[in-house]
């Protein structure tokens, strides 16, 4: 059968969307939210009927893979049911998740039944009273329960994203890596990126991949390289006999923009073609005024095509993306 794409300016191919369902968010860390954030009201966010109607639009023009994300998704109402229709739509060929897991234990035999297919655990640190400085709540138990529930509901593997801060929970990196040996868990080490206009973001706080592995082998011994997923922004590796895999996302010092193949939907409906560039575009208006497929497809080509080449920061970078991770979604 004949596969439409959706190609951008520089010869990209983009096949997957992410869409923030909520800017709310049962957490407060440190470096992604700032305390006076308002999240929009509920009428300003998307409903399930307009993302359904706009991930129908994307399906007909090459997009395949859907990841749900916020604010914290599983703090939006029947998740679930969202999970339901999208996976009903033809063309859709995966459904992910990323969560903080706070909420997770209660909901994830709800969500595998409905048709999620991956899930993607957000965890900094596997101290507890240093999971509470981070994300400003006391509940990393809810999470590690999150996480045992994810793998008893059948997913392998579970995904770990780790966002390493130099000075915050860098010295947990073996601790991290070495649960990679007896569980099938991915975990996936995240650099951390200036987003978000209030955030504290600092060069110096940057974890560069190439240092992450260097600690982790100095640790634990020679990582052997594994191939990974083709537009898959983490480079995998596997220590000596380990169930599981180390990834390193390296978004800044070794950026992966030349394989991008993704955009995003924000939570208040807007389509940002890239994670660290502020250029949006209005979908949402588009779908309350009653915009015909053709005319939605229009302005997603339009976006598309005009994806710059490479997000252009460094870890020395004094620019950072206005919008808070909250609404982006991650
Ligand atoms: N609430 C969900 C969660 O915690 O996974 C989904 C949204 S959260 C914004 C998505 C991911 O973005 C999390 O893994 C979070 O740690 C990461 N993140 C937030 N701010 C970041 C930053 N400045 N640099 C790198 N990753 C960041």
């Amino acid at each position: 059968m004949f596969k439409p794409t959706l190609q951008d300016g520089h010869n990209r191919r983009v096949s997957y969307v992410r869409i923030s369902v909520t800017d709310r968010c049962n957490l407060r860390c440190r470096y992604c939210s700032s305390p006076a954030f308002n999240s929009h009201f509920r009428e300003e966010i998307l409903s399930y009927e307009e993302i359904e109607r706009l991930v129908r639009v994307l399906v007909t023009l090459g997009i395949d893979k859907v990841r749900l994300t916020g604010g914290e998704p599983l703090t939006r109402r029947h998740l679930d049911t969202l999970i339901r229709r999208l996976i009903l739509i033809e063309g859709i060929n995966d459904i992910s998740l990323t969560t903080n897991g706070v909420a997770l234990a209660d909901q994830v035999e709800s969500l595998r039944a409905a048709g999620l297919k991956r899930i993607n655990i957000s965890l900094d640190t596997l101290k507890p009273e240093r999971f509470a400085e981070i994300t400003g709540r006391d509940c990393f138990d809810q999470v590690r329960a999150g996480i045992e529930a994810a793998f008893k509901a059948g997913f392998s593997p579970v995904k770990l994203n780790v966002v390493v801060m130099r000075g915050v929970n860098d010295d947990e990196l073996v601790e991290f890596a070495r649960l990679t040996l007896k569980l099938p868990l991915h975990v996936r080490f995240i650099e951390y990126m200036p987003i978000g206009s209030s955030s504290s973001w600092s060069g110096g706080q940057v974890v560069t991949g190439a240092e992450i592995l260097q600690r982790i082998a100095e640790g634990l011994g020679r990582l052997e390289t594994v191939t990974t997923t083709p537009g898959s922004p983490a480079r995998l590796y596997r220590l000596a006999a380990a169930r599981g895999r180390i990834g390193v996302i390296a978004a800044m010092s070794e950026h992966f923009c030349a394989s991008c193949n993704r955009i995003r939907v924000t939570a208040d409906g807007r389509l940002r073609p890239c994670l660290l560039s502020d250029d949006e575009f209005d979908i949402k208006s588009l779908l309350r005024r009653g915009a015909g497929p053709e005319e939605i497809a229009d302005l997603v080509r339009r976006a598309v095509a005009g994806k710059s080449a490479a997000h252009g920061l460094t870890c020395n970078a004094e620019r950072k993306c206005a919008r808070q991770m909250a609404t982006i979604g991650g």
